[in-house]
């Protein structure tokens, strides 16, 4: 049997990221930056005020209180005409640019006016006080964000204060999911009485929406070739297909038969872990395939362990999703054998802050019930020693897609 790892690095070993493409800033968010994010211009462009007060000269105020002749206002947006003189002040407002002369602001709240006379009772008049220099956030070609990161909201507002109105991202992978099986109907159809309702294509292609991926969702083929045939032909374009079922002993020869009639290259590998043992692996000329295993539990658990890294390659993401997190056991667990196992568990906080991994009793591959009130998965290496209430543990936490703010 494969380990886990060693067919991660097999699959991902056939991707590389995709081309990139020009979107405006505005529909930026969670998206991978593919090119570089550099500053168009410095900012603030020239030394400005950080307050609303008064503009004057630090060397003016050597003595509290001090007065001083206001000559002028400066509000944001305008440049400031007159410069400033000994004993001089002007009026400023936050955001507004210095006037020659000047070289400290004094906020409004430590000041009284007189008319044409401003008198700076109190507070700190240290020289270059409330002054925001020029390009104190960002120089002209500082780079703001490196590529291969997923923009967040303080991404996407850092890029527009850089001044780009639109921005390089990768183009959003396409994944081809198809469902087999004579059982399967679509949520809300009749159910007979040997029906399932088809889950699995729902699950995959909101989990790859969730990824930053597009899903192309190719329905259901039944167990037979001529609808497998033609199911495969619809996936023409993706940048992979993923199939769900068909996967298991005695039925294991329809799918992948099918897809070598169509002349694919396949790998079929005993996977080292629980849930979902059988994982396909191939390419059908330049369109990669995965296929993974019927049961719910079972697709989900391994679209989380081997599509997910591959839609972050083919997105070209630097910094992983999917890298485990440690917890406590919440929970005692009995010696593992040869297989990786992946418990479904909740997670809470003990009351010393740390993160406590509770399993489920039940670890039924079928059970979406439960995948879908899990928090994480509790990883158990193989041939792990029984473990105690307490122990760390590498967990894969499930909760969030790919956006943050
Ligand atoms: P198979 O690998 O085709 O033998 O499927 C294994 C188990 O998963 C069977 O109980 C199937 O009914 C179930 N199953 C297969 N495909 C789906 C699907 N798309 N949605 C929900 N259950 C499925
Ligand atoms: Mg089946």
């Amino acid at each position: 049997m494969l380990s886990v790892a060693e067919a991660t690095q097999r699959i991902l070993g056939v991707f590389a990221p995709l081309t990139g493409e020009v979107i405006g800033i505005d529909r930026a968010l969670g998206r991978v930056l593919a090119a570089p994010v550099t500053a168009r211009l410095s900012q603030p462009p020239a030394a400005v005020s950080a307050m609303d007060g008064y503009a004057v000269r630090a060397a003016d105020l050597a003595k509290l209180p001090a007065r001083l002749t206001v000559t002028g206002t400066v509000a944001a947006g305008t440049m400031p005409t007159l410069t400033l003189n000994p004993g001089q002040a002007m009026r400023i407002f936050t955001g507004a640019i210095l006037p020659q002369g000047a070289d400290t602001i004094v906020i409004q709240e430590n000041c009284d006016r007189d008319g044409e006379i401003v008198i700076v009772r109190e507070g700190s008049t240290t020289l270059g006080q409330h002054v925001r220099a020029e390009g104190n956030d960002f120089r002209l070609g500082d780079i703001g964000i490196a590529a291969g990161r997923l923009l967040s909201a303080r991404d996407v507002a850092l890029a527009a204060a850089m001044n780009w109105p639109s921005v390089t991202v990768t183009r959003r992978p396409r994944i081809a999911i198809l469902s087999t099986g004579d059982e399967l109907q679509h949520p809300g159809e009749p159910m007979g009485p040997a029906h399932i309702v088809a889950s699995n294509g729902i699950a995959l292609a909101a989990m790859v929406t969730a990824c930053g991926g597009e899903p192309i969702n190719l329905g259901i083929a039944r167990d037979n070739m001529a609808d497998l045939h033609r199911a495969l032909d619809g996936a023409r374009g993706a940048d992979i297909l993923v199939t769900t079922g068909g996967a298991s002993v005695g039925e294991l020869d329809l799918i992948q038969q099918a897809l070598k009639d169509k002349g694919a290259k396949l790998d079929f590998w005993k996977i080292a872990m629980r849930p979902g043992k059988p994982v396909m692996f191939g390419e059908l000329g330049a369109l990669p395939v995965l296929g993974l295993p019927g049961n719910p539990v079972s697709a989900l658990v391994t679209a989380t362990l081997f599509l997910r890294p591959v839609i972050d390659r083919l997105l070209g993401r630097t910094s992983e999703t999917g890298s485990p997190a440690v917890a406590r056991l919440g929970a005692a667990l009995k010696a593992n054998d040869q297989r990786q196992d992946y418990l479904r568990a909740t997670l809470t906080r003990g009351t010393d802050g740390s993160l406590i991994a509770s399993p489920f009793p039940k670890q039924d591959s079928a059970m979406l019930s439960l995948i879908a009130r899990a928090d994480a998965l509790i990883i158990r290496p193989p041939h792990a020693p029984a473990a105690e209430v307490g122990d760390t543990t590498d967990i894969l936490p499930l909760s969030g897609g790919c956006l943050g703010i």
